[in-house]
């Protein structure tokens, strides 16, 4: 079932996700819904906090093919290393394009969603993507890391189209 994303600066994405205590049932239902809304919308990542749910989980596929998808369930990235900038986006800031300097390469773990433990060692666009979600989860937006000035104008864009899709 698709579930509907929160558009920027909605304060749902503010929340500050809680571990996920048992990978259930329950989980793996947000999990096929959260897979199923980043596919359909299309993004090529997806934070449980951006469909409403302040817990800890995220969706990844990065592939052309879009048939690698990833799950990590209470991620936690452990090493970070080698800054680089690429261009980010983000389903809950739709159509807005911008320059984010992050770690290129990172080393974490996370549960999968069966709830078995597994670490990860990764670099590139999936890293950064990794990273982009993980912040979703401490209630962090990309847009964040741009300046204030960039920040209003985004907000004004985003305000401007939502009136039009009234
Ligand atoms: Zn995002």
């Amino acid at each position: 079932m698709q579930r509907q994303i929160l558009r920027y600066p909605d304060p749902g994405l503010r929340a500050h996700a809680a571990p996920v205590r048992v990978v259930d049932e329950q989980v793996r239902r947000l999990i096929d819904d959260m897979a199923e809304t980043m596919y359909q919308a299309p993004g090529i990542g997806l934070a449980a906090i951006q469909v409403g749910v302040p817990q800890r989980v995220i969706v990844v596929d990065v592939s052309n093919e879009r048939n690698d998808l990833r799950v990590f369930v209470n991620p936690e990235i452990i090493e970070r290393d080698g800054m680089g900038v690429t261009e980010e986006g983000c389903l809950s800031v739709p159509g807005v394009f911008e320059e984010v300097a992050r770690p290129q390469k990172i080393r974490g773990r996370a549960l999968d969603r069966d709830g078995r433990p597994f670490e990860f060692e990764t670099e590139g666009l999936l890293a950064v993507c990794i990273q982009h979600e993980v912040d979703h989860l401490n209630g962090k937006v990309f847009v964040d890391y741009l300046s204030r000035l960039k920040q209003q104008r985004i907000r004004k864009k985003l305000e401007k189209q939502q009136r039009l899709a009234m």
